[in-house]
């Protein structure tokens, strides 16, 4: 569910009219239901409230500080996963004690300063890192609580490049390593290897492959504790799917029903980091028709945000439904046509749709891309010497820019001549 809505055949975001905010603010324009992100994440909150986990919203996937600050203030922590994001959970505010750090190839100075902020703690990705976060834990003259990442090897059953669980994949270690190392784990003095991890991809919509995982992973603890290795947390990471199209994803109440009873018999404090599923359907890109071009074989519907704004659709080929601000009534559904909606940027991969069955937009109409609140902005680009869009916060009948649109000088503001 989310806040935006037709009245009159006008789009709104809760009670602001996003037509007027286009006016307002210029596209291409994200704007953001601050109603509906608290919403998603209290409705996670309330499905797991039996275990009360710690919920580390996964910054990545929307990193805006305004963002950010909504959600620590109702008590989220934050999943990291690089040092720009560390200094971003500082700036709004993120108690230290509430932050997770995950991520491959966290650099020394990474890792250096995520220790000294005293993050609860890393989630480890491989040995050579372990030996690492040790060395420069004790160069310190500290000791930091770290999680093994296991690739359980799952399939999350979603597309191939938000796929981490797969033991083909470069994410985590496999079962038998982590059982290794937990043996040796009095030799890492300056670390305290006190908890698991696994986050086995994106948008995944069963809850199967989440139970396989947890499963496999809950054996594992068990038959850690009969050798007497006891641990404290549990993440479990995130990777909710949500609805872009004609999804049916589990919902939150279904996931926790499924996943609690395996998570109470570890007896571990757990921790979950959502993204997609708290910021997707709280966003919409909205965007100007420019020209409508006929060619030869297509109709393109050309629009002034492209794949630098919003990359889903170019990277993972991903739906996203495009409706326009204004419907205009009585227009009957055989008047659609099939158009490819697509951006300025040179590359063919520029586009928002393929093929898509739409009812006729002219010159000059608005246009609003929804469900682009996750991995929206936050994998957007300057290619083309584009400007990043402005950021629009609405709440009730208030909307606030959380972040001005770029401006040329902010283009070249490190370059040197
Ligand atoms: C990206 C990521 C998440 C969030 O994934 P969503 O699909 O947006 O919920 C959580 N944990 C880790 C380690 C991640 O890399």
């Amino acid at each position: 569910m989310h806040e935006f809505k037709y009245r009159n055949n006008q789009l709104y975001c809760e009670n602001v009219l996003v037509g007027k905010l286009a006016k307002t603010f210029g596209t291409p324009l994200y704007v953001y239901s601050y109603h509906t992100l608290i919403d998603h994440y209290l409705k996670l909150k309330s499905a797991f409230s039996e275990i009360n986990p710690l919920i580390c919203y996964s910054v990545k996937a929307n990193s805006n500080l305004s963002i950010l600050k909504a959600l620590i203030a109702k008590g989220a922590g934050l999943d990291i996963v690089s040092g720009g994001e560390l200094f971003r959970a500082q700036k709004a505010a993120c108690p230290p004690q509430r932050i997770v750090y995950a991520s491959v190839g966290k650099t020394d100075k990474e890792i250096s300063a995520a220790i000294a902020r005293g993050i609860l703690f890393f989630n480890v990705e491989s040995l050579a890192e372990l030996k690492n976060i040790n060395r420069i834990a004790k160069g310190l003259n500290k000791i930091t609580r770290v999680a093994i990442r296991i690739n359980p090897d799952v399939e999350a059953k979603t597309h191939k490049y938000i796929s981490t669980g797969k033991i083909t994949n470069k994410f985590g270690i496999d079962l038998a390593s982590a059982y290794k190392i937990l043996l040796l784990r009095s030799k890492f003095e300056n670390l305290n290897i006190c908890g698991l991890h696994i986050h086995i991809g994106s948008q995944i919509t069963q809850s199967a492959p989440f139970v396989e995982a947890i499963k496999k992973v809950a054996d594992f603890i068990q038959r850690l504790k009969n050798k007497g290795l006891v641990l404290e947390y549990l993440n479990i990471g995130g990777g909710l799917g949500i609805i872009y199209d004609r999804e049916a994803p589990q919902t939150a109440e279904i996931y926790a029903n499924e996943i609690i009873p395996l998570l109470k018999k570890t007896g571990l404090k757990i921790i979950l980091e959502p993204g997609r599923f708290i910021l997707g359907n709280a966003g919409i890109l909205v965007v100007k028709v420019l020209y409508i071009k006929h060619t030869l074989k297509k109709k393109f519907i050309i629009v002034d945000g492209g794949m630098n704004d919003l990359i889903r659709p170019a990277l993972y080929n991903a739906y996203h439904q495009i409706v326009p601000l204004s419907l205009r009534v009585g227009e009957p559904v055989s008047a659609r046509e099939k158009v490819d909606v697509v951006g300025p940027i040179c590359e063919s991969g520029d586009f928002l749709a393929k093929g898509r069955l739409m009812a006729k937009v002219k010159e000059g109409d608005y246009l609003a891309v929804m469900s682009a609140g996750a991995y929206g902005f936050s994998m957007s680009s300057n290619y083309n010497s584009r400007l990043r869009a402005a950021e629009v916060m609405v709440a009730k009948d208030k909307a606030l820019v959380i972040r001005k649109r770029e401006t040329c000088e902010d283009l070249i503001r490190n370059e040197i001549i």
